[in-house]
Formats: C-alpha cells, sequence, structure tokens
C-alpha cells in the first residue's frame, strides 16, 4: 500500500513537472527561439557551476563582494523611479548601470563570485524595478541572466591568474581587452536574442544606437575605476555612487528627448519632429543644390481592418506598416506619421527616377505583410493590406516644403482615385 502511494505520488510530481514545462512560452517563442535559448542558458547553467566549483575563495574577496553588491543595490534603489521611467519610454535591448558593479566584479574577484554578483545584482533590480512593469516572458529574464554569466566568465578568462588586478601598461592592456570582450559577448547573445524575435537585420536594431553603446563603455570605464578603488583605496569606492547616478539621470533626460520626437504607437518620427527635419534637408538640399523626395502614404480601406478584428489590431499592423516602410528604405531617409494611418517619408539626394522605385518598393512589401493579431476566438493573420503612394521632389515638385506636401498629397488622391494600391508622382504623369 504504502509503495503504492509513494509511486502515486511520484507518478503526479513528475506529470505535473512535465505539464509545468509544457506550459513554458519559450515552446511558443518564434523559430529557432527555443533551441537557442536552451542552448545559451545550458552552456550558461554549465560554466557557472563550473566556476562556483573551482573558484578559491579568500576572505578578502567576500569582502568584496560584499562591498561592491552592496553598493550595486543602493544605487539601483536610490535611482529605482528614474530606471523605471526609462524603462517605460524605450523597450529597446537596454543598457543599464549594473556593468558598472558586474565589471569590477570580473577584475577584481575569482570567477565564481563575479558570477553570483552579475546574477544578484540582475536579480535584485528584476525583482525591485523591471517587474510587473511590461509582460516580459521568463525565459527571456532566464536568458538574459545567462548573457551576464558568459560575458562575465569570458571577459573573466583574460584577467584571472594576475591575482588581483593586472598592474602597468601590460595589465592596462588586458583590462581593455577584457572590456572588449564582456561588451562583445554581451552584445552577440542579446543581438542573437533580437534577430530571433524581430528578425531586425540593421546593426542599430541588433547592436543598439551610438548612444547606447557609448553608455555601455562609460559604465566599463566607471566599472574599472570601481575595481582599482577597490583594491587601491576601498574607502573611496562608495563616491563612484555619484558619477553612476548622474549618469543614469543624464541618460533619461536624453531619452526623453528622443521620445518628445517619436510617435509612441508606431516608433516612427512624429508630425513634428518629422517637419524639423524636412526643413533641415530642405535647406541643405538648396545650399548643395541636390534634390528631395517626399513619399506620402495612406492605407487603403484601413477603417475595415479596425472593423473587422479591432482598434487594438488595428494598432498592432500600424506598427508593423511602420517597420516594413523603415526597413524598405535607406537609413538615412526618414520616417514620420502624420496622424491616422498616414505615413511619409523623406529621401534626400533622391531624384525622381530613384524615388518611384523605392515608393514602389515600400508599395510591395506592404502588400506582404502578415501580421498575427489576438483574437477572442484565437490569434487570427492580417493580411492583404495594401497602400497608395503620392511622390514629390524637390525642386520640381516645389520649393518649400508645404508645398512638396501639398503636390504629394494631391498625387496620394490621384492614387486613391485611380483605384488604390498604386504610387503616382504628378511630375511623371
Ligand atoms: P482609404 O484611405 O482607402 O480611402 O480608406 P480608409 O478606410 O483607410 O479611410 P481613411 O484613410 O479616411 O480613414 C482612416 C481610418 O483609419 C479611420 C480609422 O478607423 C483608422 N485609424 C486612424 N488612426 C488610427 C489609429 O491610430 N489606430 C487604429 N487602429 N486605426 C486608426
Ligand atoms: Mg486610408
Ligand atoms: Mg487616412
Amino acid at each position: 500500500m504504502i509503495m503504492g502511494d509513494v509511486e502515486l505520488a511520484g507518478e503526479g510530481a513528475g506529470t505535473r513537472l512535465r505539464a509545468w514545462i509544457g506550459r513554458w512560452e519559450l515552446w511558443s517563442g518564434p523559430r529557432g527561439v527555443p533551441a537557442v535559448f536552451l542552448i545559451v542558458e545550458g552552456l550558461a547553467a554549465a560554466v557557472a557551476v563550473m566556476a562556483l566549483l573551482r573558484s578559491n575563495y579568500e576572505t578578502t574577496e567576500f569582502v568584496r563582494f560584499g562591498s561592491l553588491l552592496g553598493l550595486a543595490f543602493l544605487q539601483a534603489e536610490l535611482s529605482r523611479s528614474v530606471e523605471r521611467l526609462r524603462r517605460s519610454i524605450c523597450d529597446r535591448p537596454h543598457i543599464n548601470m549594473t556593468s558598472v558593479w558586474t565589471f569590477a566584479g570580473v577584475l577584481v574577484l575569482p570567477p565564481g563570485l563575479a558570477v553570483t554578483l552579475g546574477l544578484l545584482v540582475y536579480l535584485h533590480l528584476w525583482l525591485r524595478v523591471w517587474r510587473g512593469m511590461s509582460h516580459r516572458p521568463a525565459y527571456r529574464v532566464v536568458y538574459c541572466a545567462a548573457a551576464i554569466v558568459l560575458s562575465c566568465l569570458a571577459s573573466g578568462a583574460i584577467v584571472t591568474g594576475w591575482n588581483g588586478l593586472p598592474v602597468g601598461f601590460t595589465g592596462s592592456l588586458r583590462i581593455v581587452e577584457a572590456a572588449a570582450v564582456f561588451t562583445a559577448a554581451n552584445a552577440v547573445i542579446v543581438a542573437l536574442s533580437v534577430y530571433l524575435h524581430t528578425g531586425g537585420r540593421s546593426l542599430r536594431s541588433l547592436f543598439g544606437t551610438s548612444d547606447d553603446n557609448l553608455l555601455e563603455v562609460t559604465t566599463l570605464v566607471l566599472g574599472t575605476s570601481t575595481a582599482l578603488g577597490v583594491v587601491h583605496a576601498p574607502a573611496l569606492v562608495p563616491f563612484v555612487l555619484l558619477p553612476v547616478l548622474v549618469l543614469h539621470r543624464s541618460v533619461l533626460v536624453r531619452q526623453l528627448e528622443i521620445a518628445a520626437n517619436i510617435d509612441g504607437k508606431t516608433g516612427v518620427l512624429n508630425a513634428h519632429a518629422w517637419h524639423l527635419l524636412g526643413e533641415r534637408e530642405l535647406t541643405s538640399a538648396a545650399r548643395e543644390k541636390s534634390t528631395l523626395g517626399v513619399l506620402m502614404l495612406d492605407l487603403d480601406h484601413f477603417k475595415q481592418v479596425n472593423d473587422v478584428y479591432g482598434h487594438l489590431a488595428g494598432d498592432a499592423v500600424l506598427k508593423v506598416v511602420a517597420t516594413t516602410i523603415s526597413q524598405h528604405v535607406r537609413d538615412y531617409d526618414s520616417v514620420g506619421r502624420f496622424g491616422g494611418e498616414e505615413f511619409v517619408v523623406l529621401l534626400p539626394g533622391a531624384t525622381e527616377k530613384e524615388v518611384i522605385p523605392v515608393a514602389e518598393r515600400v508599395r510591395r512589401a506592404v502588400m506582404a505583410i502578415e501580421v498575427e493579431v489576438p483574437a477572442a476566438a484565437g490569434p487570427r493573420i492580417v493580411r492583404g493590406l495594401s497602400v497608395s503612394i503620392g511622390v514629390a521632389v524637390y525642386p520640381k515638385g516645389g520649393m518649400v516644403l508645404e508645398r512638396l506636401l501639398h503636390v504629394a498629397d494631391s498625387a496620394l488622391y490621384q492614387a486613391k482615385n485611380n483605384g488604390r494600391n498604386r504610387v503616382v508622382s504628378l511630375a511623371a504623369a
């Protein structure tokens, strides 16, 4: 009897475990995500355990570990509201201040403690700041933790064996190398996830903006100063908190500036920012005797998308359309949303002959869009979209921005009247 009960209980636990694993959101991630994520996370777990078992720990190292952990917690608590605001206005791969403490740990702690520090700092931030802000599947949180483990250990391998902190010119070079490996390992692991989830191929979408990367380098510089302080002047280390807190705030200000120019729904420029940029590009086109293309786009029968799938689904479609337009123009072309389902594109230096093929490429790309949207009876696919596009080119189409927009708008009106899903340039007519 007892044996039977034990067996039943065991079986129950096994079934529950299998059911729990079966419910993981990881399995419904985009193609390639389950395999890649399990490999990266498994690798990180294996090397983290090896690092923990292999390290020899001394009292000084525990003291250093405790100081770095305490400062990291204090900094996270003091800048909680700044970090929450940053998170709420920016959902791109998000560089944060943790590298200051994690990289200092890489330089002054044995690998096992460095990894533990990185994980605890991340866990604390997640529990105190990020959790509950936006739904982020658990598997992505675990993946970020794996990225921390792998970048700590990869960069740590360059400075281990120096017994403390590398010194002299060669030592400084080692620190620079370690910082480069730390950044590169983290960037590649994060880029892999971005690629699998969004299919983004541009350097900016995979590896972040130059501002993001500058911030990452700055945190590593502060991390190096912290490590030097920990070894040579421990009493001064708490002062590192000041530049970290100020830097964090200034990054928030910069993000707010950027957010003021961005259309929240679609991520492209808002009408005001696009106009300002348009005026600037027109001035430089006039100065350099160059050309400037303007596309005005309006989705066809978009009201039907809202009517059939709902307004929220319509919003999701608008975001994909904006991304698609951006992906099919050059990096230095500027996409804006004029409101509703109307977009505009600025193409500096493009001639009439060049602008029409670009508009055609965008039109075809919009036709190929398929967006999965949630519905009461399960997800549905929105497809069969089309867009009408009006074209105007400076100087032939107008000498001032308002005139160019007016000409592009008239061309768009004609595209609608001629049956929609087409590109019209009045100049070419
Ligand atoms: P067409 O342009 O081909 O003449 O037809 P349309 O149905 O697209 O008509 P129109 O451009 O005049 O109307 C735009 C519709 O787009 C009205 C509204 O239902 C929808 N729309 C405008 N702004 C938004 C938005 O922010 N989100 C969503 N979901 N729908 C919007
Ligand atoms: Mg429309
Ligand atoms: Mg419209």
